[in-house]
């Protein structure tokens, strides 16, 4: 059912929709961090029968794996009937998304106040970060092999940390500034305590902290060095409107897809074609380095399942490839009513029109886009039509007005067939992001049939 409002199919059976968002709150609650939403999809796998594909020696039909990439990729597979050299259906999606990163060397005291300094991840209006509560999530590494969690602000009885901003009353040259400079890039930076620990140290208050970080997670300043810590904002997704109909929290982009993703995988045991679901880091900086999407982690992985469901190959490795059909599971920008000006309104995404087709993505000329071949999403749509489900397209604003990009391409270049397919999104990057309920439904449903009938 092409742009048409898919709440009304549920009309006096929006219970599904809402149980489902449920697990996708809890989930994202969870997920604060790339890590921690590894972590989360490995249990929600295991729950459902899947093994670690290092525990296994072969594979066949019906067999259901997951396979880690140094705990930021997870890829869950269910093997199908066909060999894996006929393709794959994969569901692709981001797990990382827009923050404020912890500098190597972050800890300082001025003026009474202990503060570390960040340096932030992806594309944010930096304005939107200060005078919110936050957390912080991560890892430190020590010299000995041990890795400490962190994990300060979500429990209720945490303290929470935060980035202040000028008040109003002594404003009057900041707010003339152009809204990228309002709040700059070093001013990010997280008060984490104020109280001094003996009158006659030197950064007393300083001192404090460490000891507080000391005794409460043992590790010491110079193990910042080996740490990967994230400021996020602190608290739990929540219902969002009178009706309930839609949910707040941060990290849609792209979790939201990363979930459906996922549960559409996990919950469909019967595949023609091997079905996986991979969710992937580093999208929001260019998809680079060992755990994004341009990472050969994907590439073995697929190898490894040559390699266990018969005889190993080069050219098996190369057909799988180029047979599989994907979906690069992303969001688009949402329809905002305050601000109609930066859509083309006939090719924007609405929120509740179920799950959004981008043909492609880009900026200007369509610059950087992955541009999906109409003979695939002709065969997507009538998938999606026979199963009744609300599908929309989109482009990401106006002709001009910006842009931006997705993972769709790097697998592409595997001449595989991609498009990108996903949910619908208001206040995309901010620390509150927005989506309708019944499109994270729609979305699942969507994903089940491409990767059951497709
Ligand atoms: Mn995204
Ligand atoms: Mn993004």
């Amino acid at each position: 059912m092409y742009a048409k409002n898919a709440w009304k199919k549920y009309e006096g059976n929006t219970k599904v929709v809402f149980d489902f968002c449920e697990g996708y709150k809890d989930y994202i609650t969870k997920g604060k961090t790339e890590r921690l939403c590894v972590d989360e999809a490995k249990k929600l796998a295991e729950a459902k029968g899947f093994k670690d594909l290092a525990s296994v020696k072969s594979l066949k039909k019906g067999d259901k794996v997951y396979a880690i990439n140094k705990g930021k990729n997870i890829a869950c597979f269910v093997i199908g009937k066909k060999p894996i050299e006929e393709g794959l259906r994969v569901l692709g999606a981001h797990i990382d998304s827009p923050r404020l990163d912890i500098k190597q060397n972050p800890l300082y005291e001025r003026n009474g106040f202990a503060l570390l300094d960040t340096h932030y991840y992806g594309g944010i209006k930096k304005y939107q970060w200060v005078t919110i509560p936050l957390a912080m999530h991560g890892v430190v590494c020590l010299k000995d092999g041990k890795n400490i969690i962190v994990n300060i602000g979500e429990d209720e009885n945490d303290p929470v940390l935060g980035i202040g901003d000028l008040l109003i009353h002594l404003s009057a040259d900041q707010l003339q500034k152009p809204g990228n400079k309002v709040i700059e890039g070093e001013d990010l930076d997280v008060t984490i305590a104020h109280m001094p620990l003996k009158e006659t140290e030197k950064e007393n208050v300083k001192a404090n902290a460490l000891n507080i970080l000391k005794e409460q997670y043992g590790f010491e300043e110079e193990d910042f060095l080996s740490a990967e810590l994230e400021i996020v904002p602190a608290g739990k997704a929540r219902d969002y409107g009178l009706d309930r109909s839609m949910i707040a929290g941060y990290g849609h982009d792209d979790r939201v897809c990363g979930y459906t993703s996922l549960m559409a995988v996990l919950d469909s045991p019967k595949v023609e074609y091997t079905s996986c679901a991979i969710l992937v880091d580093k999208e929001e900086v260019g998809s680079i380095g060992a755990t994004g999407a341009q990472s050969k982690f994907f590439e073995n992985v697929i190898a490894e399942l040559i390699n266990k469901t018969g005889e190993y190959s080069d050219l098996k490795l190369r057909q799988a490839f180029e047979n599989t059909m994907m979906l690069s599971s992303d969001v688009s920008a949402g329809f905002d009513p305050l601000y109609p000006g930066v859509n083309d309104s006939k090719n924007a995404a609405f929120l509740g029109n179920g799950i959004c087709f981008n043909k492609f993505t880009g900026r200007g000329g369509k610059g950087g886009a992955n541009d999906a071949m109409p003979e695939y999403f002709a065969k997507i749509r009538n998938v999606l039509d026979n199963a009744n489900i609300h599908y929309q397209t989109s482009e990401i604003g106006k002709v001009d007005q910006g842009g931006g990009g997705t993972i769709a391409y790097i697998l592409g270049n595997y001449n595989m067939n991609v498009i990108d397919a996903g949910i619908a999104v208001l206040n995309m990057h901010a620390p509150m992001e927005i989506v309708s309920k019944v499109d994270v439904y729609e979305a699942y449903k969507a994903y089940i049939e491409f990767i059951t009938k497709m």
